[in-house]
């Protein structure tokens, strides 16, 4: 394990350039707008190639699938992605966020119309999650059997980096912290996967601001595809309410976001529709874990 945190900044955010020569100068080129997708199967090879184009719109694919652009419902998107993609291996993520769920109920539901095969969704086990989120993962096993929930970890267990950095890490170097409990783990599971599927939204934080539907991440060397990037958080609570999906009952009781116990407070006058991630490690200059974002 390396226990140095990546300090290298992001480029996100530098649209309007050129990605290709974003990549010859930055040492961490992230996640740039795809527009075409080439013609026939892809490699990550030849999808980092397509990064050159920049653009927001999709080309019709080659099985004439529906066309597909920002204005297509999520559901659509993660339809065609998952069709698309067919033959790539794919890996969803999440923390089991409001978001997280939205994802893993259309994806279930995309599998069930278009007779597809089950989707991998990894979730990573700080071991500092609330009892509800646990409880949660379990309701979500249960109701979607065609989604296989696995599960990536540190092998740091709590009392290692209690003995090896000290008590409460969490609270002196929150960076480090995250780093060894959530991006190690990312980065030694998500290698060999071809398509990265997550719950972003542009309207969480100033970085996800310019998420794209889909884009190719530099720093892991995949596609990543964030079917709800453009919407808000009460297009999420909406759709929660009206599929049924399970969601965690923290967020009935002022958690607009939930992660570690150690990093996550309620906020007086959070309703579940909230579109914010305050109570995340308060007190702190920190908005993200480092998973989407160098931190
Ligand atoms: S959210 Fe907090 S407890 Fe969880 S890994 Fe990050 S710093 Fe550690």
């Amino acid at each position: 394990m390396n226990p140095t945190p990546d300090n290298s900044q992001s480029s996100e955010g530098s649209s309007g350039s050129d990605p290709a020569i974003e990549s010859t100068e930055n040492t961490e080129p992230q996640l740039v707008p795809l527009t075409a997708l080439p013609d026939g199967r892809m490699s990550s090879s030849e999808s980092a190639a397509m990064s050159e184009t920049a653009e927001t719109a999709f080309q019709q694919d080659e099985d004439s699938m529906a066309l597909i652009s920002e204005e297509s419902t999520p559901l659509e998107i993660v339809a065609w992605g998952l069709k698309r993609f067919l033959d790539q291996k794919k890996i969803m993520t999440t923390s089991f966020g409001m978001e997280g769920c939205t994802l893993i109920d259309m994806c279930s539901k995309a599998i069930e119309q278009n007779d597809l095969p089950k989707l991998q969704v990894a979730w990573i086990d700080t071991g500092f999650f609330f009892p509800e989120t646990y409880q949660l993962r379990e309701k979500l096993e249960a109701k979607y059997s065609n989604i296989e929930i696995v599960r990536w970890s540190t092998d740091v267990s709590v009392e290692q980096q209690k003995e090896t950095y000290g008590n409460e890490l969490w609270k002196n170097n929150p960076n480090l912290c995250c780093h060894i409990r959530k991006v190690v783990p990312m980065k030694e599971n998500i290698g060999g996967f071809d398509v990265w599927m997550t719950g972003l939204r542009r309207s969480q934080t100033e970085a996800r601001a310019k998420t794209p539907v889909l884009g190719w991440d530099w720093r892991y060397q995949l596609l990543k595809f964030c079917p709800l990037a453009t919407w808000t958080r009460a297009q999420v609570w909406q759709y929660v309410q009206q599929n049924e999906v399970p969601f965690n009952r923290l967020h009935l009781q002022n958690y607009p976001t939930v992660s570690c116990f150690h990093c996550t407070r309620p906020v007086p006058g959070s309703t579940p529709d909230s579109d914010a991630r305050d109570g995340r490690w308060e007190g702190k200059d920190k908005d993200e874990c480092g998973l989407h974002f160098s931190i």
